[in-house]
């Protein structure tokens, strides 16, 4: 099964995605952890980006497209995958049908948690508190700036997106302000339904 968690930044994808890696054995296709493994690395691709990520702007869809594209050949995902951060445009939401029709696959369901906006700004700064008593750097996008234009670009570029797969009949909207818990109950309830 392949399943797109689709919502602003700071909505609980990420800690959904994991989840669904360890029950279903889906893995989590996080853009946002690649490009910033490649910042770390130091790689071409990580010095091109790191400026973008650090602003909160979006990279290129090519760039994106590419790396979807190069990691879907990989194995694990030849059982599906759970995109956590990708899609966040049109082109790009288009390209994936293709790259997943081109091996046979398709989108099977799209998560969309929704959440009131005005606590992704505390969530954010929440992060970065615990981030830091655990001893660990924080997210240098996770500033109130930062996070203030990532909620702006994904208004303006991401939120169309549920309608595109509201049109194919794909989404299923879960409460993102409920508890961890029952987030992933819900999910859990919508992938059984499929
Ligand atoms: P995330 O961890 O998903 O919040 O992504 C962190 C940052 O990586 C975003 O603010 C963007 O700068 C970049 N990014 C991640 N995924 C994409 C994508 N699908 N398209 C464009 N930029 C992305």
């Amino acid at each position: 099964m392949n399943l797109v968690l689709f919502g602003p930044p700071g909505a609980g994808k990420g800690t959904q995605a994991k989840v669904l890696q360890e029950t279903r054995g889906l893995p989590q296709l996080s853009t946002g952890d690649m490009l910033r493994a490649a910042i770390a690395a130091k790689s071409e691709l990580g010095r091109k980006v790191e400026a973008i990520l650090a602003k909160g702007d979006l990279v290129s869809d090519d760039i994106v497209i590419g790396i979807i594209d190069q990691r879907l050949n990989q194995p694990d995902a030849a059982r599906g995958a759970v995109f956590d951060g990708f899609p966040r445009t049109i082109p790009q939401a288009e390209a994936l049908d293709k790259l997943l029709e081109g091996r046979g696959k398709k989108i099977d369901l799209v998560i969309e948690l929704k959440v009131d906006e005005t606590v992704l700004l505390s969530r954010a700064e929440q992060r970065v508190r615990e981030t830091v008593s655990k001893g660990g750097i924080p997210r240098p996008d996770d500033t109130p700036q930062t996070v203030k234009n990532r909620l702006d670009v994904y208004r303006k570029n991401t939120a169309p997106l549920v309608a595109f797969y509201k049109a194919q009949g794909k989404v299923v909207s879960v409460d993102g302000m409920a508890p961890i818990a029952d987030v992933t109950r819900a999910i859990a309830a919508a992938l059984d339904r499929k």
